[in-house]
């Protein structure tokens, strides 16, 4: 007797986005799918909290990655650690690459129906100067550069916001602003909490702190029933900010110069 083959879900990412809509299909349709996840890292960095354990002295790379083939093996999921390099929706087929060792030969994965949740593209590489001379705190391997940064810390200036956020604008409706920051709640909380651990470790306070922005106004997203409040908190505990910065242009040892022709 044949049996009726089960539809084929594949979930591309298995970070917030891929591994909460796995698991959200595997609780509605049950054994109903088979669900096959991809992804290039057998693990999930918690990435919002990498900035809380640098400056508590914690190694991110330790204390923030969650074993996610783990979760997937016990939901009944085949995870595959493997790099997607292309996408076929006429033939519904995704092409991977195993990720663990180089030279792997590709392979082809059939789905009846796709997921993807691949995440965006940091664009680090697009700011002259960021490898030598910029720290953040968005992923492991820069979590603790800037652990060894602070490490080694002694004093001066630290200026703390973001680049110009650039978003696909084809067929964008007019009605969807265009942001140019992206979420700017992590730069406040960094700034925050840098104030924090510099008086703690007797090296100062928030005057020695300067948050920019590329728009109008830090954290605009907000809306100003928020950010009003938090800009006379900030100013009386002595925060420098500066404003319409349009874009980072370039970092260099003592400084860094915005698109707008500003410096700091
Ligand atoms: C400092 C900081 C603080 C933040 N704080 C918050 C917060 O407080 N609250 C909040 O909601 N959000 C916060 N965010 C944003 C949040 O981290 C992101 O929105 C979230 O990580 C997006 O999840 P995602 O699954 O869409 O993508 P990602 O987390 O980017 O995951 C994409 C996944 O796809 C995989 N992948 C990508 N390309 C390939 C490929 N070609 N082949 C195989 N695998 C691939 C990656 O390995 C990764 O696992 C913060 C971000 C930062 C940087």
């Amino acid at each position: 007797m044949m049996s009726m083959a089960k539809p084929k879900v594949v979930v591309l990412g298995s970070s917030f986005a891929g591994l909460t809509t796995a698991r959200f299909i595997r609780k509605h349709a049950g054994d109903k799918v088979d669900l096959v996840v991809v992804d290039r890292n057998p693990y999930l960095t918690f990435v919002p909290n990498i900035q809380m354990e640098v400056l508590a002295g914690h190694d991110p790379l330790e204390t923030m990655l969650l074993d996610t083939p783990a979760i997937h093996a016990k939901d009944g999921n085949t995870f595959l650690n493997a790099e997607v390099v292309a996408l076929d929706p006429d033939t519904r087929r995704v092409q991977i690459v195993p990720s663990d060792r180089p030279g792997s030969a590709p392979e082809s994965l059939s789905y009846d129906y796709l997921v993807i949740a691949l995440g965006n593209r940091l664009a680090y590489d697009q700011i002259a100067g960021f490898g030598e001379h910029g720290d953040t705190v968005s992923s492991g391997f820069y979590g603790n550069k800037l652990r060894r940064r602070l490490a080694a810390y002694r004093g001066g200036p630290i200026v703390i916001g973001s680049a110009r956020f650039h978003q696909g604008l084809q067929d964008k409706p007019d009605w969807l602003p265009v942001g140019l920051a992206a979420c700017e709640g992590p730069p406040l909380e960094l700034g925050l909490a840098m104030a924090h651990w510099l008086s703690t470790h007797h090296l100062g306070d928030a005057h020695k702190i300067t948050l920019f922005t590329p728009a109008e106004m830090i954290a605009e997203d907000a809306g100003e029933a928020i950010v009003t409040p938090f800009h006379e908190m900030a100013s009386q505990k002595g925060f420098g900010y500066l404003n319409n910065t349009q874009d980072v242009r370039r970092l260099h040892a003592d400084g860094i110069e915005f698109e707008s022709r500003a410096s700091l």
